[in-house]
């Protein structure tokens, strides 16, 4: 029988919070998901954040990520912030590969792969994010897009490496827009997602891999995406911001 695998919820908080702010929605959500201990809660505020909210978390069941991460731990690299500094936070997740970071900024396939071992290396567990467009899901090709992207990003990893990250399924169409993959699409690529890791590095590895669904979770969808049997958990952006909206999403078992 597959291992029951232990449901992440990540609040992705992108450009949004300031560290005082930040400090205060994590204070707000704290006692609000205190009970819960069968899920693993993560919120990913953006990086002069993380420092205030790693403090206002410290000792609670809600760990911290960063958005991003350079794939070198040191050097010059304007602009950039390494694992280790990430660590050093009070990180213990990074999101990796988010289709914002592929549109805006140009990140590859490539780029993610060396992104999610730097992130392992740092003993950070990377949240790595795939997804189709509106044009390649309407021209059928939303299985091989993010099957070259899992490829991409995962190929060559080994099986403990592969044991220490989990994936993120996020529809660009889907994201920050309403439109939610009704429950069905999200199961169908989860599926696949999961089928392709069961060739490249065995059903048991496959079985244990967590494979979170985003693109507009709220309160209100939550349950019904959750109930599908290869969907383990939900990268959540717009409705983190707010504490209630973000603890009822993570109380989705009533
Ligand atoms: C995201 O940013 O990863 C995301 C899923 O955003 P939203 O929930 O707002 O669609």
């Amino acid at each position: 029988m597959a291992p029951a695998r232990k449901p992440v919820i990540a609040g992705n908080w992108k450009m949004f919070k300031t560290a005082s702010e930040g400090a205060a929605l994590a204070r707000e959500l704290r006692p609000k998901v205190s009970m819960i201990h069968d899920v693993e809660i993560v919120v990913c505020p953006p990086f002069t954040t993380i420092p205030a909210v790693a403090q206002a978390l410290a000792g609670s069941n809600v760990g911290v990520g960063g958005q991003n991460l350079h794939w070198e731990q040191h050097g010059a690299f304007t602009g950039e912030v390494s694992g280790p500094m990430l660590a050093d936070a009070g990180c213990r997740w990074v999101v990796v590969g988010h289709s914002e970071r592929r549109q805006l900024f140009g990140e590859t396939d490539e780029g993610v792969h060396r992104k999610a071992k730097a992130a392992l290396a740092a003993k950070l567990s990377p949240i790595v994010c795939v997804g189709e467009t509106l044009a390649e899901r309407e021209a059928g090709r939303t299985l091989e897009v993010v099957g070259r992207q899992i490829g991409g990003a995962l190929g060559g990893l080994s099986d403990g490496e592969i044991a220490g990250l989990v994936v993120a399924y996020e529809p660009v169409w889907a994201i920050g827009t309403g439109k939610t993959a009704t429950s069905a699409q999200a199961e169908e690529v989860h599926a696949a997602i999961r089928a392709q890791l069961a060739k490249s590095h065995g059903q048991k590895v496959s079985d244990g891999l967590r494979i979170l669904y985003g693109g507009s979770v709220k309160p209100e969808n939550v349950k019904e995406l959750m109930a599908q049997p290869d969907v383990d958990g939900a990268l959540v952006g717009g409705a983190s911001l707010t504490a209630d909206s973000f603890a009822a999403i993570v109380r989705y078992r009533g």
